[in-house]
C-alpha cells in the first residue's frame, strides 16, 4: 500500500539561524520514512530586509547593495556554519540567486513597484530553501529541491497573486507527485509562484502557510504541520497577553474567524484548502517537537474558552452623502466596487441613513487611494493608527479588561459567540511631578 503524503511548513523563526536549522534536522529525521513535502520560508527575518532592499532600490537612496550584501553575508555564515569545508557547491547556488537581485538593482527601478518587489523580495525563500534541502542532503536525509513556481500559477497581481487552481493542481500532480513516490523528501518555497509568462509572484506576507495548504489539496494530503516558536495554537497571542493557554483541538470555523481578524499564528488564507478537503490541520512545536500541539479539524467543540485577537494598523473610514440622500443599495454598490477594485479587507462595517462606517486594514496608500476616488461625491473622515480587538467566546470579565484605558469607536455583537470593537487609546495625561499652579 502506498503512503499517504504529508505536508511540512516551517517558517522563518525555525531556521533563523544554523542551530535552527540542526534542529528543523532533527525533527526531520523522525519522519524519514514518510512521503513527505517540505515547504520553507525565508531564513528569519530575511523578508522585511528585502523589502527594505526593494524599497532603497526604488527611492534611489544608494543603500540597497549595502543591505543586500548584509543579507548575503548573513547567508554565507549560515552555509560555513553548516557545512564547513564543505561549503563551496551550497555557496555557489546561493550566489547565483543573489545575482539575481544585483541584476535588477544595477537597472533603474521598474515603473511598477509591486513587479520589482517580488522580483527582490522572492530570494529570500530560493535562497534559504537551497540551503535547507543541501543541509538535509548533507545529514544523510535524501531531499528533492522543487522550485514551487513551476507549480504555483498565479494571476499578475504582484505581492498578492491568486492562485489559478486547475492548472497548479494539475503541476502539482505531474511534477511534485512523481519526486514524491521516487523516495525521500521533497523541499520547496513558501510565499511565491509564478504567472503564465514565468514572471516571480509572491502570495502575500507570512504566505508560506498558504503554500503549504495549497500543496496539501493538491495532492490529497494526509494531514498538515506547521512547525512554530510556540506549543500549538493559543487564546491569544503570548507576547501581547499573559495567562493565554492552548488549544488542544479547533474547528476550522474557529481557526478562520480568529485569522482572519489577526491572530497571526496561522495565514488566514490557509484553512479554506484544508476545509475542502476535510485535511486536518497540526500547529506544533519545533522546540518542543513530542508536544501534542494544537489539532485543527472539521470536528465541532462548542465549549471554547474565550480567545482574543488583535489587529492593528486599522483605519476607520466615515463615509457621508455630500447632498443627504441616504447610503442605500446603488451607494453600497459603488462604494464596494472600488474596495473591492483595490482589493482592500473590510473587518467592521456600519451604517445609518446617510453615513457608513467600515474599519479596514491600512496597508499602503490604499485608504487614501479610496477616499480620493470617493470625495467627490462623499464626505469621507479617516482616524487612522487603530487596533480592532476581536474576541470569541466572550465574558464579561474579559471584556472589562479589554476595555481598560480605551475609546471605543465601533462595537458590534455578532450572537453571544463574537464581539467586535475599533478602540483607540484613552489619551493619558500625567501630572508633572511636584508641579503646582501658582
Ligand atoms: P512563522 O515562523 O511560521 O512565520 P509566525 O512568527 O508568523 O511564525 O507565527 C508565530 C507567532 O504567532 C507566535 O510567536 C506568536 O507570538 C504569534 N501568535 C499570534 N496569535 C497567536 C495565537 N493565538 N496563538 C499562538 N501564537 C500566536
Ligand atoms: N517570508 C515571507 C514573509 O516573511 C513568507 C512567510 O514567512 O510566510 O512574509
Ligand atoms: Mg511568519
Amino acid at each position: 500500500m502506498k503512503r499517504p503524503i504529508r505536508v511540512f511548513k516551517f517558517g522563518g523563526a525555525s531556521l533563523k539561524n544554523a542551530d535552527a536549522v540542526r534542529n528543523v534536522t532533527e525533527i526531520l529525521k523522525r519522519y524519514a520514512d514518510e512521503q513527505l513535502l517540505i515547504v520553507v520560508s525565508a531564513m528569519g527575518k530575511t523578508t522585511n530586509a528585502l523589502e527594505v532592499v526593494a524599497a532603497s532600490h526604488a527611492a534611489q537612496d544608494g543603500k540597497a547593495f549595502d543591505v543586500l550584501n548584509e543579507i548575503k553575508q548573513q547567508h554565507y555564515e549560515i552555509i560555513g556554519e553548516l557545512f564547513g569545508d564543505q561549503a563551496q557547491e551550497t555557496i555557489v547556488s546561493v550566489n547565483d540567486a543573489f545575482v539575481e537581485v544585483e541584476w535588477v538593482l544595477e537597472e533603474e527601478p521598474y515603473e511598477n513597484y509591486d513587479y520589482m518587489y517580488d522580483q527582490i523580495v522572492s530570494v529570500g525563500e530560493i535562497v534559504s530553501s537551497k540551503i535547507v534541502s543541501a543541509y538535509l542532503a548533507h545529514a544523510g536525509l535524501p531531499t528533492q529541491w522543487l522550485d514551487a513556481r513551476d507549480i504555483i500559477l498565479t494571476d499578475n497581481i504582484y505581492r498578492e497573486g491568486w492562485v489559478q487552481w486547475e492548472e497548479t493542481q494539475h503541476r502539482a500532480l505531474q511534477t511534485a507527485k512523481p519526486m514524491l513516490e521516487k523516495g525521500g523528501f521533497v523541499l520547496t518555497q513558501g510565499f511565491i509562484g509564478s504567472t503564465s509568462e514565468n514572471f516571480t509572484t509572491t502570495l502575500g506576507r507570512e504566505g508560506s502557510d498558504y503554500t503549504a495548504a495549497i500543496f496539501s489539496f493538491c495532492l490529497d494530503a494526509e494531514d498538515m504541520t506547521i512547525w512554530k516558536d510556540v506549543p500549538g495554537v493559543l487564546t491569544a497571542d503570548p507576547r501581547v497577553f499573559e495567562n493565554v493557554t492552548k488549544l488542544d483541538r479547533l474547528s476550522y470555523r474557529e481557526a478562520i474567524e480568529m485569522t482572519y481578524y489577526g491572530a497571526k499564528v496561522i495565514h488566514p488564507k490557509t484553512i479554506k484548502p484544508l476545509q475542502n478537503k476535510s485535511i486536518p490541520l497540526l500547529v506544533k512545536s519545533f522546540i518542543n517537537p513530542d508536544g501534542a500541539g494544537t489539532y485543527i479539524s472539521d470536528e465541532v467543540e462548542d465549549n471554547y474558552p474565550p480567545m482574543v485577537a488583535i489587529e492593528g494598523d486599522q483605519a476607520l473610514l466615515n463615509i457621508s452623502t455630500r447632498d443627504f440622500s441616504f447610503v442605500a443599495e446603488q451607494h453600497i454598490r459603488e462604494l464596494f466596487n472600488i474596495i473591492a477594485e483595490l482589493r482592500i479587507q473590510v473587518n467592521m462595517m456600519q451604517n445609518s441613513a446617510i453615513s457608513f462606517s467600515l474599519s479596514v486594514n491600512d496597508i499602503d496608500d490604499k485608504v487614501d487611494q479610496f477616499a480620493e476616488r470617493v470625495q467627490e461625491q462623499y464626505k469621507v473622515t479617516i482616524d487612522r493608527g487603530l487596533e480592532l480587538i476581536t474576541i470569541r467566546h466572550f465574558k464579561k470579565d474579559i471584556l472589562d479588561s479589554l476595555r481598560r484605558g480605551k475609546i471605543i469607536l465601533l462595537e458590534e455583537r455578532i450572537k453571544n459567540t463574537t464581539l467586535q470593537m475599533v478602540v483607540k487609546d484613552v489619551p493619558v495625561m500625567r501630572r508633572k511631578p511636584g508641579a503646582l499652579p501658582d
